[in-house]
């Protein structure tokens, strides 16, 4: 099969020849349809200082995918081939305290499909049967494939109740996008989005942003007046990783509200513990989604209206697949979806 590979320690992606993975007795062997870019493939694709830390190649890439099954091993039970199917990408220990609790997306031996072993960028994917998802048929396969951040999106956004509340997102990357749309189709009121690339900022609007902000021309502050909002945001998601973002978030809330903190921020990122303090801040992390509740209610938002597609902006052919790291890298794009399929399967 053809694979998109992290061959040696240096940046690029090599596109070469792998054997198809052989499904272990409790594995689901998926036929990809579809994957779509992520953050994280950039990351490794341009082998910054966390891909360094954290890549061992050479290694395939590459974690939100669509496929249907093609095999299944021999302990595996309610997957059938030609099923329609999409997978969480974290592969959890089963054996910790809050996997046993079903709190799996809290696993402390999480390792990541296309991060700590092989992944989805390629015609073919084993993975545990426990990590798929079977994908309603009447979702648009493009939708599908951005499960996995939809899912960040979901979990995130549906930390705190939105409904009647004013929220602010920081970061209009796809997941911020992303939780606008669902902030919307949750019921808030105010749904501010903050990013300093224009590009961006419009994908918010088309998404559900009610206002968007870019906080080198206009301050949080002056947006809160314009609204007539009087207290400060009730709930905020940081989505961008970036310092002065969550600064701006901290100084922009309600006192007693709420923050869940998606964005991966440098270590030393220092902020004024005061504000958290006397203003009775609550901030919660985020890791990945809930297995599998966010999965079923990204599937029922969908089936009840919520509208990602206007995110999905590029489609390339695999092969493609400098071309649409380019543009990733650019800014001026959406989410990118490299197609795998052999046959017209759309
Ligand atoms: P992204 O990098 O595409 O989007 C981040 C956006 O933040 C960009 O559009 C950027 O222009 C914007 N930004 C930069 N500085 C800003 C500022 N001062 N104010 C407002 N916006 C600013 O990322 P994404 O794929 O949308 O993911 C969002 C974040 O979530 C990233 O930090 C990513 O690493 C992180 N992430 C975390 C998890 C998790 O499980 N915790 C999972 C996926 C992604
Ligand atoms: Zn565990």
């Amino acid at each position: 099969m053809k694979a998109l590979f992290k061959s040696t320690a240096e940046p690029g992606l090599t596109l070469a020849e792998a054997p198809i993975p052989e499904p272990d007795v409790n594995d689901v062997l998926i036929k990809v349809i579809k994957t779509s870019i992520c953050g994280t493939d950039l990351h490794i694709y341009n082998w910054d200082p966390w891909a360094r830390r954290t890549i061992r190649p050479p290694m395939i890439i590459g974690h939100e995918f669509v496929g249907r099954v093609a095999t299944v091993g021999s302990n595996v039970k309610g997957f059938q081939p030609g099923a329609l199917v999409t997978g969480e990408g974290h592969l959890v220990c089963g054996h910790c305290r809050n996997c046993l609790a079903g709190r799996r997306h809290l696993c402390k031996e999480t390792r990541g499909v296309g991060v700590n072993r092989d992944g989805a960028f390629a015609e073919y994917l084993a993975i545990p049967a426990s990590n798929v998802w079977h994908a309603d048929p009447s979702i648009a396969t493009d939708i599908i494939s951005c499960f996995d951040p939809l899912g960040n999106a979901v979990h995130t956004a549906l930390t705190y109740d939105l409904l009647g509340e004013d929220v602010l997102i920081t970061g209009a990357g796809p997941i911020g996008c992303m939780a606008a749309a669902v902030a919307r189709h949750a019921g808030a009121r105010h749904i501010v989005v903050t990013d300093i690339n224009p590009y961006r900022l419009d994908l918010a609007r088309k998404l559900g942003a009610t206002e968007v902000v870019n906080p080198e021309e206009e301050s949080i502050a002056e947006t809160v007046r314009r609204l007539g909002m009087k207290e400060g945001f009730d709930v905020g998601l940081e989505m961008s990783g970036n310092s002065r973002a969550l600064n701006d978030m901290i100084g922009s809330m309600f006192h007693g509200g709420k923050i869940a903190l998606l964005g991966i921020l440098e270590s030393n990122t220092a902020i004024d513990w005061n504000k958290v303090i006397f203003n009775g801040l609550t901030l919660r992390g985020i890791y990945g989604r809930q297995m599998y509740e966010t999965w079923y209610k990204m599937t029922v938002m969908i089936q009840t209206g919520l509208d990602i597609s206007p995110l999905i902006t590029h489609h390339f052919h695999y092969t493609e697949f400098a071309q649409a790291f380019a543009l990733m890298r650019s800014g001026r794009s959406g989410k990118i979806i490299l197609d795998w399929a052999d046959d017209q399967e759309a």
